[in-house]
């Protein structure tokens, strides 16, 4: 039977236009002799878009009114959207892939793509992740993380406690993605500044050693056992992977599959799968890894449980060099969404 499929994009994050761009992409691949496509967009102000063309309606920036029922973030006029077999989340960074939308949409009783609330609300949060990693023996770059509160009680004693970690270093709020808001500080008196503007973004801010690397990323697709892809490489063409190159230049090339020595391979695959494990992730997510130039040593930097899905997006692309084409791919998290709602029934 013909499935509906709600497929969510835009958000409040922002990550919104990455996300419009993700969702175009996967409407374009979704097999339509199997599915019918339901956009449904959440504007910048998080109202959700379910009427006229959604798509055409976000990329025009149209922040509607939410609509009479109180608790209920819907524009006016959406009362008589159906609600679909099954939802289809695109939506990057927060709002989407925090665990906030899997909190809302678990009670209407329909599966949804990617991982549970617990998952993506752990995995966005690049400081939980560390310690979630750190506590399975994974090796993580290290890190100092900070709250905003003592930032501000103490910045001689947090700087002090940043400095053993030498120069450069990246500064990172806990909670974003497609590089908004990072920051390579070389010298420590451009550190202070550094931690200001990343408390603009977070509550929550990681302050990272600065490694000279080289960038892996693989794609795990499925449950408890899940399938790993080939390992990919980004090699960015700036001083780091920035959203600028990302997304506005796209300068940075990338090999799939990474020119690496067997063991190597082996050894990214692995770590990726037990980095998703340790998160109870499923469905899908883009696990990204460093390797330290000058020692060799391989560390894990984070994960994307919502990673960019464009068909050239780094994603999609590694899983068909390893033999799932995109329309496919989509179908697999259309099944384990299903698979997962039926489990947990
Ligand atoms: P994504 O778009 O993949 O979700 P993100 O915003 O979550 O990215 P990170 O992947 O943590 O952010 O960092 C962005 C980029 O910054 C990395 O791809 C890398 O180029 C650079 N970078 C981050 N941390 C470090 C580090 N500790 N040492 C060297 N480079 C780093
Ligand atoms: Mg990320
Ligand atoms: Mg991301
Ligand atoms: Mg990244």
């Amino acid at each position: 039977a013909r499935l509906s499929v709600g497929l969510l994009f835009g958000g409040e994050s922002p990550e919104h236009e990455v996300s419009i761009v993700s969702a175009r992409s996967i409407a374009a691949h979704l097999d339509p002799a199997r599915y019918d496509v339901i956009p449904m967009g959440i504007a910048r102000n998080g109202v959700w878009v379910l009427t006229g063309d959604p798509f055409a309606r976000l990329a025009a920036g149209e922040q509607p009114e939410r609509g009479p029922h109180p608790f209920l973030p819907f524009e006016r006029g959406a009362e008589a959207t159906p609600l679909p077999d099954v939802f289809f989340n695109a939506i990057h960074g927060a709002g989407g892939e925090d665990g906030q939308l899997q909190g809302f949409l678990e009670p209407l009783g329909r599966p949804y793509t990617g991982a549970g609330l617990l998952a993506m609300a752990a995995g966005l949060d690049k400081w939980i992740t560390k310690r979630i990693w750190e506590s399975e023996g994974l090796p993580v770059v290290p890190y100092r993380g900070l709250t905003e509160e003592g930032w501000a009680r103490d910045r001689e004693g947090a700087l002090a406690s940043i400095q053993p970690l030498g120069l450069p270093l990246f500064v990172k709020p806990a909670n974003l993605g497609s590089s908004i808001g990072i920051e390579k500080v070389k010298r420590f008196e451009d550190l202070a500044p550094a931690l200001d503007r990343a408390f603009r973004f977070d509550r929550r801010v990681l302050v990272e050693q600065g490694l000279e690397v080289r960038e892996l990323e693989v794609a795990v697709l499925g449950g408890d056992d899940p399938f790993v892809s080939v390992v990919g490489e980004v090699l960015p063409a700036g001083e780091f992977y920035d959203f600028q190159d990302k997304y506005l230049d796209g300068r940075s090339t990338t090999r799939i599959p990474a020119d690496l020595p067997a063991g190597l391979q082996d050894q990214v695959r692995a770590s990726a799968a037990a980095a998703y494990r340790a998160l109870d992730a499923y469905g899908m997510a883009r696990v990204d890894f460093f390797v330290d130039r000058p020692t060799g040593r391989l560390f894990l930097n984070e994960v994307n449980f919502i990673p960019g899905f464009t068909s050239i997006s780094m994603y999609p692309k590694m899983m068909e060099a390893s033999g799932v084409p995109y329309p496919e791919l989509l179908t697999r998290l259309i099944d384990l969404a299903i698979k997962r709602f039926q489990q947990r029934a």
